[in-house]
């Protein structure tokens, strides 16, 4: 089956039809989604949701979230870690990490707080023995550093889109690199390299759904200038992506599907037991 390691699924982009999109994406191969958490308000629904559809999910505070959170929610955090301890869906700690692509997370006070709840919850992380689903926007060298000082138990470094060098990196704290829509676009060229010379064990399939639409989904800033929406991704896009991949390595699709299941097992031990359920 096809893994989606990263599709929010809860997100408002799909309040009006949720279910149909879980079920075209189950049509198109993709048994399990990994839901990650963006902030505490959250929590509740995306554990009910992987229920609801037989899917995995994470709990953490994104980086996109840290003017609103509170530090009261990360003791909140580690109390619905250790209540769903016993819950074989919960499969990591996420998502979690460091954006400094977006200028309001970027003055000096924003770069504290975001360092201060990722390592706090890297720290809630290894206590609970679980792995990590990061956020490595313009941020790569620091989540890093940050997993060099706590340590983790391996995860995913999503949407990745560093060098060959900051990849290996990851590879070495025991993380896949998540790769999705980006690299269909034909002017991806960086990335396309990258997702084409690493190892085929170092690489985890994801969508984003429903950012980081693919290219056939894509509308250009002139298109959305006269009036069109942003495409919106779903998990059901997810074969034609590994497809391209398949592709840019020379490989027959089957042998990606097989490879990257695998390797989403190993980052994220707990999916195995829903894989094989
Ligand atoms: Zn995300």
């Amino acid at each position: 089956m096809w893994i989606d390691t990263h599709c929010h699924l809860d997100a408002p982009e799909f309040a009006a039809d949720r279910e149909a999109v879980r079920a075209a994406a189950r049509q198109a191969g993709v048994g399990l989604c990994v839901i990650p958490a963006v902030q505490a308000a959250d929590w509740a629904a995306v554990r009910r949701l992987a229920a609801q559809h037989g899917d995995a999910y994470a709990l953490g505070i994104h980086p996109l979230h840290a003017p609103q959170a509170r530090d009261e929610d990360l003791h909140v955090l580690e109390q619905a870690l250790t209540e769903a301890a016993a819950d074989p869906r919960l499969v990591a700690v996420g998502e979690i990490g460091l954006d400094f692509f977006v200028p309001a997370l970027c003055t000096p006070e924003m770069r504290e707080r975001q360092w201060h709840l990722y390592v706090a919850q890297l720290r809630v992380a290894k206590r609970h023995g679980l792995p990590v689903i990061l956020h490595v926007r313009r941020s790569v060298d620091l989540v890093l550093k940050g997993l060099r000082q706590i340590g983790c138990v391996g995860g995913i470094a999503h949407a990745f889109n560093g060098s060959a060098q900051q990849a290996q990196a990851f590879v070495e704290q025991g993380l896949a690199l998540g790769f999705g829509g980006a690299l269909t676009f034909d002017g991806a060229s960086r990335l396309r390299a990258l997702a084409q010379g690493l190892p085929l064990s170092a690489l985890v399939m994801e969508t984003d759904a429903p950012d980081i639409p693919p290219q056939w989904r894509y509308r250009t800033a002139q298109a959305r200038a006269e009036g069109a929406a942003q495409g919106r991704n779903t998990p059901a896009e997810l074969p034609r992506i590994a497809q391209v991949l398949a592709d840019l390595r020379g490989l027959p699709v089957a042998q990606v599907q097989a490879a990257t299941q695998a390797n989403a097992m190993r980052v994220l031990p707990r999916l195995a037991a829903l894989v094989w359920a």
